[in-house]
């Protein structure tokens, strides 16, 4: 176990003593000559063999309903997929399209139509708008982040809290700001505060108040079903909150199999109200004949039931939950008693949310990279890669094999400690 007393409460003397260990402990590091990468969350190899059987599916060609499913058309995807993912997000299929491989692509494919073309409740096209801001909640996903900058759409923060973004923050920004037209948010073991948005704050997001009338939320569940315990959290189901709250059209719900089947080949999904899937197709279908429904039909003679999809993310939790684990039990041994980060134990999803001495995640990042250990940047999970504090940093294990993750949270522990005693040292 680590010393007893917390690093900010040690004397100068025994500072530089410290530095000094950490110095040598870091110098042993650097000479391993280690090789290692904790950066984007994709999933290993290992997961990806859960799902080899799509390799040698579909067998056949034909739809429930008889459509062959090589041919053009079928916009809004096979039926039968739709059928097994709205029942798992809670919609009813006519308001869910299966699309493409990428649900990031979707975002892309609603927020350029949106500002092109205005949403069915906008009085115009965005892009006629003066400015168009976004509440992000922090830390967050920072392909969100540079998706909305190529875009010139601004962004504001709130903090994201283990029940989700601060409801009151953001009520209180879209109340009077019509500029503000929408918001992100990873709903489910956010990405990367692992954090579960409660009813109560989903309920607060779809009714509250917005200056702007076309106010959407993009509601990214890409970790709905990403279970790492046997206490499987609910997402709140937004799509029936905002109805309910008279606001049908203000929720679009994103969700894919990219880290459930092939990250690189599964299937996209958006979920909304009946009007907002027919604005998403009308749009869709001006660049598209129909969609890879070969693959949409792999996929349901895969699970062939929600159920099949359930049980399937079960074999996943049992390869990455010992990769979890070991950054818990690393972390812990390792800082738990020095007062020099935090860190959350995230009950689903890819990521574990490191937060170190306030003005080090720079340095601990490249202290890291100079031992051959890659994090993802500082400051990647705000908007403009700017953290304000340089305290987060993102943390991926689900990749690498549980010794190098194992061997890679070594190395992180002994950056955060030299890079900490640095800091007091000065
Ligand atoms: N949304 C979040 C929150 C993610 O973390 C990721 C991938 O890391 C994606 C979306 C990408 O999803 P897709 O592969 O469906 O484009």
């Amino acid at each position: 176990m680590g010393e007893t007393v917390a690093l900010s409460e040690k004397s100068p003397s025994e500072i530089d003593a410290f530095l000094q260990t950490q110095r040598t402990a870091y110098d042993r590091l650097v000479t391993q000559g280690l090789k290692l990468d904790l950066t984007r969350g994709k999933p290993s190899a290992a997961q990806l063999d859960l799902s080899n059987e799509l390799l040698r599916l579909p067998q056949g060609f034909t739809a429930a309903d008889g459509t062959d499913v090589r041919n053009y058309g079928g916009l809004k995807g096979l039926p039968e997929l739709r059928e097994i993912f709205a029942e798992l997000l809670w919609v009813d299929p006519e308001q869910l399209v299966a699309g493409g491989n990428s649900s990031l692509t979707m975002m892309k494919d609603c927020l350029v139509d949106l500002l092109l073309h205005g949403g069915v409740d906008s009085e115009r096209p965005w892009s006629q708008e003066e400015k168009v801001t976004f509440v992000c909640p922090v830390p967050g996903y920072d392909r969100h982040f540079t998706l909305l900058e190529s875009l010139g759409i601004e962004m504001v923060t709130v903090p994201m809290y283990d029940d989700g973004p601060d409801a009151d923050a953001v009520a209180a920004l879209v109340k009077d700001d019509p500029s503000i037209k929408g918001m992100w948010i990873v709903p489910t073991y956010a990405n990367p505060a692992g954090s579960v948005c409660s009813q109560d704050v989903a309920a607060r997001l779809a009714s509250m108040p917005t200056a702007a009338p076309d106010f959407k939320i993009f509601w990214d569940n890409a970790y709905a079903f990403h279970h790492l315990t046997e206490d499987e959290a609910k997402s709140a189901d937004i799509v029936k909150l905002a109805s309910a709250a008279g606001h049908p059209h203000r929720p679009l719900e994103f969700a894919s199999t990219s880290k459930i089947t092939f990250a690189g080949a599964g299937v996209a999904f958006l979920a909304a109200s009946p009007e907002n899937i027919a604005w998403y197709v009308k749009h869709l279908g001006t660049g598209s004949i129909g969609p890879d429904k070969v693959n949409h039909l792999r996929h349901v003679q895969l699970f062939k039931t929600a159920d099949g999809v359930r049980e399937h993310m079960r074999r996943h939790r049992d390869i990455i939950a010992p990769k979890f684990a070991e950054v818990q039990r690393v972390l812990t041994e390792r800082l738990g008693t020095q007062e020099v980060a935090t860190w959350n134990d995230p009950a689903g999803g890819y990521f574990v949310n490191l937060d170190v001495v306030e003005g080090t995640a720079s340095r601990v990042v490249e202290l890291a990279k100079a031992a051959g250990v890659a994090l993802t940047p500082a400051g990647a999970s705000y908007p403009y890669g700017k953290d304000p504090k340089d305290t987060n940093i993102r943390l991926a294990p689900t990749m690498p094999p549980v010794e190098e993750v194992t061997a890679a949270m070594e190395a992180v522990a002994t950056c955060v400690l030299l890079a900490a005693a640095e800091k007091y040292a000065t």
